[in-house]
């Protein structure tokens, strides 16, 4: 109870003392002066204006009003941890006083990054060595762009310049990334995109799999790869790269068919396989990365989000060992970025992974909390006659709306309807994303079992109010 209840009023007790005090409306006007957002309508937004989230700690954030809100999606999916860690404070106050800053490129290192590699050497699959670090997954996936052609010039296969990567998949909003993913509405507004990467259509089987079963489907989406390795020539494909779920294209879990068909068609034809563990990785499926939950063997693991729990930016890529050989043999790598292996940030992504492993708590998602969530939710949602489908492992669920379950049959209108529901969440103190006609939840991996409860029945209250509007 350190705000302030009264509307308006921004308490003092909640204020670090780094910003000079003032009141919701204040904050909204500079907000709306000189603040462009990302992935938003600013038009709008400063008609509205935002709310104002000033603290948090663990699951919960709280607002200028004095609100407390569970947060259901981590932040943007990354703060595995939870909020409110003194631990990674700690370290990166230490840090910034030791070394706050200083490159990798030019013959130096420094303890921070070279724990931090080790470390990652320890929890990531087999084979996973090597580590070329960035500041966001965005980088992460420019980063593997960069590698995937190093790699095929290292071993004298350069014609191979081709990415394939699926339609309403997500790979960040850089140019590279924005190209490598398959959202329309972002390709619309980019014209100029990165060339040599072709998109197939995603494993979506709820809303595109008609007459097949799942796992009929799963081997037919994944069979579009082999066709257009064919039709591009597999001397002309480099790569293919994909989330292991879909995590902003709305949580789509593949068919269980699917993953294996893709790894054997990669190996056939001898393509590079990346998997996209921005989201997936550190624990968010209860494996530490969620392509070890879809049983693939990837050559590249980009990194981002769980690797820092979103307390400082950072992006890493894995590199396996064959890939690896190839890099150091072939000499210079001429990329890198101001931050890469940034001190502050290597250090608070030790810290975070330790709390990950010593705390067990990706055991915990696997055996306890995650099997808990997945169960609450089916459980209270059963009834819903919106939700057509609950996709979802560990700590992560997409429930699909729909407007007749039986026959999968979706809303004409149905972003609006997910708005709708989104609406309804924020006013009641509950985050829960939407995209089109999915709601998303992805909380913190801290999650104890009463706050499961709370936020399952706070998603069930929105979601029977939008069934009940919907008539
Ligand atoms: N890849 C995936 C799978 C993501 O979900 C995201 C962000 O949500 C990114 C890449 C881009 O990461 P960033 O926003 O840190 O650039």
């Amino acid at each position: 109870n350190v705000i302030d209840n009264r509307p308006g009023v921004y308490a003092e007790a909640s204020q670090s003392g780094n910003f000079a005090r003032r009141t919701t409306a204040e904050w909204q006007a500079l907000d709306a002066a000189h603040h462009i957002h990302p992935f938003s309508d600013m038009g709008s937004l400063n008609k509205s204006g935002s709310r104002v989230i000033t603290k948090a700690e663990g699951v919960y954030l709280w607002d200028s009003e004095g609100n407390k809100i569970i947060d259901g999606m981590a932040g943007l999916w990354c703060v595995n941890v939870g909020y409110g860690r003194k631990e990674l404070a700690e370290v990166a106050y230490k840090q910034m006083l030791e070394l706050p800053y200083y490159n990798t490129f030019f013959k130096t290192t420094h303890p921070p990054v070279i724990e931090l590699s080790n470390l990652l050497a320890e929890v990531s699959p087999k084979g996973f060595e090597h580590f070329f670090y960035c500041n966001s997954g965005s980088e992460g996936n420019d980063t593997v762009l960069r590698i995937v052609h190093q790699y095929w010039a290292a071993v004298g296969k350069p014609a191979k310049k081709y990415v394939i990567s699926r339609k309403n998949g997500y790979h960040g909003s850089t140019i590279a990334g924005g190209s490598l993913g398959g959202m329309g509405y972002m390709h619309e507004q980019m014209p100029s995109q990165v060339g040599n990467i072709v998109h197939i259509n995603q494993p979506y089987w709820f809303g595109e799999g008609e007459d097949l079963t799942p796992e009929e489907f799963g081997l037919k989406r994944a069979q579009e790869l082999e066709a257009k390795i064919l039709e591009l020539g597999a001397e002309n494909v480099a790569a293919f790269i994909g989330e292991p779920f879909q995590g902003a294209g709305g949580v789509i879990f593949p068919p269980s068919t699917y993953w294996p068909e893709i790894q054997r068609i990669c190996r056939k034809y001898d393509i590079l396989l990346c998997a996209d563990e921005v989201i997936g990785g550190f624990g968010r499926t209860g494996e530490w990365f969620a392509h070890q939950h879809f049983g693939f063997e990837p050559d590249t693991i980009t990194m981002a989000k769980g690797l820092t729990s979103g307390y400082v930016p950072m992006g890493a890529v894995g590199i396996n060992r064959k890939v690896a050989d190839a890099l150091i043999a072939a000499g210079d790598f001429n990329h890198g970025l101001t931050y890469s292996g940034h001190p502050v940030a290597a250090a608070v992504a030790v810290a975070n992974i330790k709390i990950l492993r010593e705390g067990g708590l990706i055991d915990n998602v696997k055996n306890v909390t995650g099997p808990y969530f997945q169960k609450s939710l089916r459980e209270a949602l059963d009834g819903n006659p919106l939700v057509g489908e609950i996709a979802g492992q560990g700590l992560v669920a997409g429930m699909q709306l729909t407007e007749d379950k039986a026959t999968r049959k979706r809303f004409a209108n149905g972003g609006d309807i997910g708005l709708q529901c989104r609406d309804h969440c924020f006013g009641n103190n509950l985050i829960m994303r939407a995209t089109g006609d999915r709601m998303l939840l992805s909380p913190p991996l801290v999650i104890t079992k009463s706050e499961i409860d709370e936020l399952v029945s706070k998603a069930k209250y929105c979601l029977d109010l939008t069934a009940k509007e919907l008539g």
